[in-house]
């Protein structure tokens, strides 16, 4: 930053202009904003040269770090070709290449790639293509969803039908479509409230679903679900094999699975899909945050041959599938994917991350040192701290308290950039943090919640 008065003039700016996400204005105003300048591998640094840790991957999107030379070499490189021309009408070679090298390493038989924006998006033509899919089939009753309690998959309108947050949807409830809400397939909490093993619960939760197909066997257009954790409701694991028997009942009751990847897709639960762990591959996998490395804004929804086949027909009988952002399929978006993928491989990071992961889930063990750490949740590289009034009698902190904020706050005082999903601490760095930095990370984390919770 070149002085003082630039960075002034910046914080006064956003607050003059500026309305920033899931945030609340008066909040926002009352404190200086960290305004962040410039990244280096695992660090933002703002303009006033103050360097943190990027905890959460810049919402769970960056794989290989920031500024990275190889993913900026691949977009500078597309850049002196075309920024951007639309696929309405025409292709271009980042979004082929993309779509085949998407069909190569997804699980077998999703055969198609339709890109847009973000994760929420992605969720949207999911739902859309199965919605038009049964119509296609002569079924046009079936268009109930069936979603889970605590799911998120996105802000738009379709999204949030399919979504079950109360703080984030309950405002919009009647602008919503029709959808059939079942509880959480998570452990945390029913396993310490009810004495219940996974394997009971997960049985249970089954049953609801395959109860709830049941009665509704012929309305049933698909079941959308988060696979292995639920990000946003907390960070909410499910029980092992939970995916694998969802997808056969789903195919027992000859509906479609919409398996929501926006999170744990590339890499983040130490496959590159969360599915493969189970060995699933669904109707549909919606993919963004990872997909381009953190770099940019890009989506895509990959399906079956038999999805995409069903939307052929003549011209008159549209049966066309009637969607398109404008920068779907964006070149520059496309080239710096192509290039995130080339790094998975070149590098072997999966195999690389193992390492990672289990010294990750090892460390976080130390947090129950911590006396109002109630649970810690992990999966692969994404993990959240849960902090409790009183974990022994699971009495959460009141929401008013704003616990989990001001766990961030001291964290950022530590030099470790942080968000709270209410009362749970995400940690969600990049994929390539190495060791140390990841040590340094969590010590960051434990010194914030010990000073706030002490
Ligand atoms: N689906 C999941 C599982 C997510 O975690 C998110 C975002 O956090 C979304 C969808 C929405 O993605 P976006 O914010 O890019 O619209």
């Amino acid at each position: 930053m070149q002085n003082l008065r630039d960075r002034e003039k910046l914080a006064a700016w956003d607050k003059d202009y500026l309305w920033h996400p899931f945030t609340q204005m008066r909040d926002w105003l009352a404190e200086e904003p960290i305004i962040i300048e410039r990244g280096e591998g695992v660090y933002l640094i703002d303009v006033d040269g103050n360097r943190y840790l990027d905890g959460i991957a810049s919402m769970w999107t960056n794989v290989h770090g920031h500024n990275h030379p190889e993913l900026n070499a691949a977009l500078k490189s597309q850049l002196d070709k075309i920024a951007h021309s639309t696929l309405l009408g025409y292709s271009n070679i980042p979004a082929i290449q993309l779509a085949q090298k998407l069909v190569e390493i997804t699980p077998k038989g999703l055969d198609k790639v339709f890109y847009s924006d973000n994760g929420s998006t992605a969720v949207e033509v999911a739902l859309k293509m199965a919605f038009q899919y049964w119509q296609h089939q002569a079924q046009p009753q079936r268009k109930l969803f069936i979603h889970f309690d605590k799911a998120y998959h996105g802000d738009t309108v379709g999204a949030m039908s399919v979504g079950g947050i109360e703080s984030f949807h309950n405002t919009y409830n009647s602008l919503l479509f029709k959808s059939i809400r079942v509880s959480a397939p998570e452990t945390y909490r029913s396993s310490n409230v009810v004495d219940d093993s996974a394997e009971t619960l997960k049985t249970r939760w089954l049953d609801t679903v395959e109860q709830t197909l049941s009665e509704h066997s012929e309305q049933v257009a698909g079941i959308i679900l988060e696979p292995l954790v639920q990000g946003a409701g907390g960070m909410l694991i499910a029980p092992k094999g939970f995916l694998k028997e969802l997808a056969t009942l789903a195919k027992k009751w000859g509906t479609l699975l919409i398996v929501d990847e926006v999170m744990t897709g590339f890499g983040r639960t130490g496959k590159m899909w969360a599915c493969e762990h189970e060995n699933v591959t669904p109707d549909f996998l919606c993919t963004a945050k990872g997909l381009a490395a953190g770099y940019l804004p890009l989506a895509a929804t990959l399906t079956t041959d038999e999805i995409y086949n069903a939307f052929l027909g003549e011209y008159r009988d549209l049966k066309t599938f009637f969607h398109g952002h404008t920068f779907t399929g964006n070149p520059l978006a496309c080239a710096v994917a192509l290039e995130n993928i080339a790094i998975f491989e070149r590098e072997n990071l999966l195999d690389r991350l193992q390492t990672t992961i289990k010294h990750f889930q090892n460390q976080l063990q130390e947090f129950y040192t911590l006396p109002h750490v109630g649970d810690v949740r992990v999966c692969g590289m994404a993990a959240g701290i849960e902090l409790m009034k009183n974990p022994d009698t699971y009495t959460p902190y009141p929401f008013e308290e704003k616990v989990g904020i001001q766990v961030c706050k001291a964290a950022l005082a530590q030099g470790a950039v942080l968000r709270p999903l209410v009362n749970t601490i995400v940690l969600m760095p990049p994929l390539q943090i190495s060791i140390s930095e990841l040590n340094s990370l969590l010590d960051r984390t434990y010194r914030a919640i010990d000073t706030v919770t002490k």
